[in-house]
Parts: structure tokens; C-alpha cells; sequence
């Protein structure tokens, strides 16, 4: 269960350095308990953003609030935060209680408390019979909740998670990303964290910032941004997207009917933006809403044909490249449990692609 709304608020945060804008008047109110994901590529100021709430850089404008408490003249250790490296920092000639020990001991908690909370934390993450090894005698995976264990000890009001993956191979990855997940769900840890990846943002983040030159472009659940992508970034960072150029061409009460020189038949979306007619748009619509069949289906729009020009074989699925008269590529996936379906088609086949009416989003942006 989520709290309280407002837990941690950036208020209008910008970071210049030497004149460059690396972070653009951020605002963003975050929930306590909640996992929050700033995902962005390189450069767009994910990183910086963190290190300001970390306070390894001091914002040029801005205000943080965290628990009701302005944090942004505070140096990083009289911080309620604790930060969790890609790299994860561990020191290398402690051994794993040590490590675990160590913010314990600066902050002179007794030796017998002490003793019990680096008990509690490796139980914790499943690390108590390693506690007398050194980092170098661990995995990645180890280290990684060692590192974990470390980062919760103090029961910091804020954990921030630096490309927390980063290190760990593809496979170790998931299985980390959903027990990182678990455990700070259990402890109620309200937690920030930076990535470019987006299937690792969509996996673990309650909500997701997408970011871009330092800006953010969109906030929400996983599966609004990527159903209901806000502008033609955010359509296009998350997973793959067919963008379909056009213009309305009308705006009634249920559907907005838009041209495009790409289709042969007007496309109809149930919902989405209200526009004028001739405002340029574009349809979002994901390979997965699109139908392929041979013969031409009897809806009289959100229909085209073209020309299979590629089929690229994914295991679960398969992803249709399909050639329209006018030359615009659309990409339709099929699922392969259906065998016997994707395989009546191949190369050079003429096709038609469909879709429903609420399948698409409009965007102006
Ligand atoms: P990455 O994923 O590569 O770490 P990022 O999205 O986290 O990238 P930032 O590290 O926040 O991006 O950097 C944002 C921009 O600010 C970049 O253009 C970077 O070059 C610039 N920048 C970051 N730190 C400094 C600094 N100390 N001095 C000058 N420019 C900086």
C-alpha cells in the first residue's frame, strides 16, 4: 500500500552548469513507499537529478521537500537518504557485516543494536550465512544485495538507486529486479531510481518520468506511458510504435477521423485528443493492436494493405514488416502460439493490416 501523497517533493528543480541546462524546472511529487523510475538516455539529466536529491550537487533553483523537511541546504550525510551505487561501493578489505556495520557504527549506535540490525539486513536479503566473507568471495548478484543491505540498515526516509542493475548480467537482472522490488515493498522504503532501460523502469517503478534534455515528458504507470504515450517521444522510447502520419479531418463526439496520405481509408480513433480540422497529428499505434490478414476485412476503416516485406522471428512472437503503396513501413507482431497462422504468410505476400477504433492515440506532439 502506497502513503501519503506529497512525501517527497521537487518543486521547479533546475541544475545549469556554467550556463548549460541540465535540469529544467523538474517538478514531481512522489508517494510514500513508492518506487519511482527516472528513465531517460544518456545525458538527459536523470543522473544529475538524483545527485541533487542525494545532495552530491546543490540545485541553481528549487526547492526538495522530503517528509515536510527542505533538504536542499543539507549536506549529504545529515540527509534521511541513503544511495545504492551501480558500482555498489563496497569496501573491499570489510568483510560483508562490516560493511553492513559500518553507517551503524559512524552514527554510534550501541555495539549489541548494532549486532542485531546487520543480523536483521543479511537475513534480510538472504546473506547471513556470508557475513564473514569479503566482497571479492561474493557474485555480483551478492554483492548487489549486500550492497542493498547496507543502503537499508540506517532506514533512510529516501533510497536512491543508480543504474542498480547495471553490473549484473540479463538474466540475474530480472530475478534481482523483482527481489529488490520485494524487499522494499516489505520494509514500505520509498525509493528513487535512475536507469536508461526501460524494461527495468516498466518492471519495478510504480511510476516512471520519462526524460529528455531535462525535461520530463511524461509521468505515469507503466502501462499508461505505454498505452497512453503523451507525445511522440515518449511513443517511440518505450518499446517500439508505429507512427502514422496525418491530419484531422474531423472531430465528432466519439471519434476523431483523421487523413493520411499513408492509407487508402480514413482512420477512426475512439478517443484521445479534441483538435481542429487540418491540425497536423500523428496516430500511435503499437505492433501488437495490428491484425494481419490475407483477406480484407469487412470494416470499412482502420484498414491497409501492403506488401510483407520482412518476418523477423522473436520465439514468442513474430514481428511483421509491411510495406504500404506509398512507401510508409508499419510493423505488426503475431503471436506464435498461433503457428499455424503466422506461417500461411511470407515474404512478398500482399496483406491487409486492421486495427479497432480504441486501439490508437492521438497525438498533437
Ligand atoms: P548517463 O546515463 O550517461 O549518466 P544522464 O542522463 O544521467 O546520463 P547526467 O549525468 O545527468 O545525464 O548529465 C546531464 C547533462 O549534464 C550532460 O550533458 C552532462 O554532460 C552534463 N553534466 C553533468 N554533470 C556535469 C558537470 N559536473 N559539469 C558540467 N556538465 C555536467
Amino acid at each position: 500500500m502506497l502513503g501519503a501523497e506529497g512525501y517527497l517533493r521537487i518543486e521547479s528543480v533546475r541544475k545549469e552548469f556554467d550556463g548549460f541546462v541540465a535540469v529544467d524546472d523538474v517538478s514531481l511529487s512522489i508517494r510514500k513507499g513508492e518506487i519511482f523510475a527516472l528513465l531517460g538516455a544518456s545525458g538527459c539529466g536523470k543522473s544529475t537529478l538524483l545527485r541533487c536529491l542525494a545532495g552530491f550537487e546543490r540545485p541553481t533553483k528549487g526547492q526538495i521537500i522530503l517528509d515536510g523537511q527542505d533538504i536542499v541546504g543539507l549536506p549529504p550525510y545529515e540527509r534521511p537518504i541513503n544511495m545504492m551505487f551501480q558500482s555498489y561501493a563496497l569496501f573491499p578489505h570489510m568483510s560483508v557485516e562490516q560493511n553492513v556495520a559500518f553507517g551503524l557504527k559512524q552514527d554510534g549506535m550501541a555495539k549489541a543494536d548494532i549486532a542485531r540490525r546487520v543480523e536483521e539486513m543479511l537475513a534480510l536479503v538472504q546473506m547471513g550465512k556470508y557475513a564473514r566473507r569479503k566482497p571479492h568471495q561474493l557474485s555480483g548478484g551478492q554483492q548487489q544485495r549486500v550492497a542493498l543491505a547496507r543502503s537499508l540498515a540506517k532506514s533512510p526516509k529516501l533510497l536512491l538507486l543508480d543504474e542498480p542493475m547495471g553490473a549484473l548480467d540479463k538474466k540475474l537482472r530480472s530475478q534481482m529486479q523483482l527481489e529488490l522490488v520485494n524487499i522494499v515493498e516489505r520494509l514500505g522504503v520509498t525509493c528513487v531510481m535512475v536507469t536508461h532501460d526501460q524494461e527495468e523502469a516498466m518492471t519495478m517503478a510504480h511510476r516512471i518520468a520519462v526524460m529528455d534534455a531535462g525535461w520530463i515528458r511524461q509521468v505515469g504507470t507503466p502501462d499508461e506511458i505505454y498505452e497512453q504515450p503523451s507525445c511522440r517521444f515518449t511513443a517511440e522510447f518505450i518499446g517500439s510504435v508505429n507512427l502514422i502520419e496525418g491530419q484531422i479531418k474531423d472531430d465528432e463526439k466519439d471519434f476523431v477521423t483523421i487523413a493520411s496520405p499513408a492509407m487508402e481509408h480514413l482512420v477512426y480513433v475512439g478517443h484521445g485528443v479534441t483538435g481542429f480540422e487540418g491540425q497536423a497529428v500523428a496516430l500511435a499505434l503499437r505492433p501488437e493492436k495490428i491484425q494481419v490478414d490475407k483477406e480484407e476485412p469487412a470494416q470499412p476503416h482502420n484498414k491497409v494493405r501492403g506488401t510483407i516485406e520482412d518476418i523477423a522471428y522473436f520465439g514468442s512472437h513474430s514481428v511483421f514488416h509491411v510495406r504500404l503503396p506509398g512507401g510508409t513501413k508499419l510493423l505488426a507482431n503475431m503471436v506464435n502460439s498461433q503457428r499455424w497462422a503466422s506461417e500461411k504468410f511470407t515474404w512478398n505476400d500482399s496483406v491487409w493490416l486492421s486495427w479497432g477504433d480504441q486501439a490508437g492515440v492521438v497525438l498533437t506532439s
